[in-house]
């Protein structure tokens, strides 16, 4: 196919971005709402959470595994020039081009320019979470090349114009009538309709998912993927995926693209061998992966003759620059901690407007993006700090401590702006300096609490503390402060 201009993918102009959206809060009201979603999203991390729980427990070594993968990881970290050198000369000796990109926009201009220079309009793609981040579906829409997402979750996200709203099941918040209605509706408009009587059985849709993406495959001369490792004492990229869609897009194709975020080293083939074992376990709750594919530049005669590896940073270097946040660098993207979370499995991914929802997401984004939008400085507060997301981390990551490194730098950036929230801090402030006036201020609140009898609750509270009264119960004040009960008592005595 030649490049046109105008966009061969009908759903091109529907495909919604992050960008723009409100704050946490106000999306996971909205998600709330949603009784189906949050009924698909319990059932489904129960689900993957339980069968981790399983083949962890299989392990006596597990712990030592998590501190391995915490230790490899650090040591890339603290080495990444060196190691990233090391990689880009074994990959260019092994045959491929590599290409580095500062940011999301010089990612796509390389990467555009490569399909483009293919003569082609469009693109198979293996799921990837980095040309996510980078939005490079969008810039190839802009320029008239459609990307066709092969992984089948992807594929249900693209064709019901949708985002992603789980790091491994990206449509874990759609059930499987919703999924038939989507294929039903969409199929035909891009490619393969779905089969005539199809019903929401799933080995019916997935066989609906095959026989469309299958005539892609074959067509397509172009394939963009991501890459879980890169390998730096070998050069190989190494990809895990659970359907085979992920081995035809790497191995049918005559050009492969792999984009890969500079994070993604790993010092030694030996490496692989703990990160083989803590990510399936993490990620699905399976001992072994399904489909593993690596490859060492372009092989002759057998898989894509062209291979490009686009290095991005993205922000990734500032997220290295802070020695408590760089530990969000670990991240082997496993999702075990979106699947313990309390918080995610109520409000759902979307409610995160990033790419990278949960535990991770709430970490990684304002440290990828900075804290300028009001999402962004909300995405640190999305959390109970109840821990769940450390425990469960194959690469030990300290999330709870991280958010609340990041609460700290958000309070720091907007020290001396009024609001509600500073004014009723510095009010308090002023209260808790001085003992007579906290003693004052605590007759007063149990006098309110003896006029409001048996009431237990305040109910909503007008004015500023409205949106935080509407979502909590506010506790009437005891009718009596601890000094009125202590001396009353004799400390418990009388
Ligand atoms: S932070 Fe840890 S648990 Fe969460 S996705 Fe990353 S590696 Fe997995």
């Amino acid at each position: 196919m030649t490049t046109t201009s105008s966009n061969p993918n009908p759903l091109a102009d529907t495909m919604p971005t992050f960008i723009g959206m409100p704050k946490f809060p106000t999306m996971a009201k909205e998600a709330l709402g949603n009784t189906q979603q949050r009924r698909n999203l319990q059932h489904a991390t129960h689900t993957i959470r339980a069968k981790r729980a399983a083949v962890v427990g299989e392990m006596n070594d597990w712990e030592a595994l998590r501190r391995n993968g915490a230790d490899t990881k650090d040591e890339v970290l603290a080495h990444l020039d060196t190691y990233l050198e090391q990689l880009e000369a074994k990959l260019v000796e092994s045959g491929a081009t590599v290409h580095w990109a500062r940011d999301a926009e010089e990612a796509n201009r390389i990467v555009i320019g490569l399909v483009q220079a293919e003569g082609v309009d469009e693109v198979v793609k293996v799921k990837s979470m980095a040309t996510q981040e980078i939005e490079l579906n969008e810039a190839l829409e802009e320029v008239g090349i459609a990307a066709w997402e092969t992984d089948l979750a992807e594929l249900i996200v693209q064709l019901g114009d949708d985002r992603p709203s789980h790091i491994l099941v990206p449509a874990i918040h759609r059930g499987r009538a919703e999924i038939r209605e989507i294929f039903r509706n969409k199929m035909a408009a891009v490619g393969r309709p779905a089969p005539e009587g199809m019903t929401d059985e799933p080995r019916q849709l997935a066989e609906a998912a095959r026989l469309h993406l299958r005539e892609k495959f074959l067509r397509a001369k172009v394939a963009i993927s991501g890459a879980n490792f890169a390998i730096a004492d070998t050069g190989t990229l190494v990809v895990l995926e659970s359907e085979g869609n992920g081995r035809m897009c790497l191995t049918l194709p005559e050009t492969l693209i792999s984009v890969v975020g500079i994070e993604k080293v790993l010092p030694t083939w030996e490496d692989l061998g703990t990160f083989m074992q803590l990510l399936p376990r993490s990620s699905t709750g399976e001992r072994m992966n399904p489909y593993t594919t690596m490859w060492t530049g372009p092989a002759a005669g057998d898989g894509p003759q062209n291979v490009h590896v686009v290095l991005v940073d993205n922000g990734r270097t500032h997220v290295l620059a802070d020695e408590v946040g760089r530990q969000g660098l670990r991240c082997i993207r496993c999702s075990a901690c979106l699947n313990v979370c309390p918080v995610y499995e109520r409000a759902g991914g979307h409610a995160y407007g990033s790419v990278y929802p949960g535990p991770i997401g709430a970490v990684l984004t304002p440290q990828l993006r900075g804290t300028g939008s009001a999402i962004d400085q909300s995405l640190p507060y999305a959390s109970s700090l109840c821990g769940a997301c450390f425990e469960v981390c194959p690469v030990r990551i300290d999330i709870p401590r991280m958010l609340v490194h990041l609460r700290t730098q958000v309070v720091d950036e907007h020290r001396g702006t009024r609001n509600a929230e500073s004014s009723a801090m510095q009010a308090m402030a002023w209260m808790f300096a001085d003992n007579r006036r906290l003693q004052k201020a605590q007759r007063a609140a149990t006098l309110g609490g003896k006029l409001l009898g048996k009431r237990t609750s305040l109910g909503a509270i007008p004015g500023p503390a409205s949106a935080w009264s509407g979502a909590r119960d506010v506790p009437v004040p005891p009718k009596e402060t601890f000094r009125q009960w202590w001396s009353r008592t004799d400390g418990g005595r009388r």
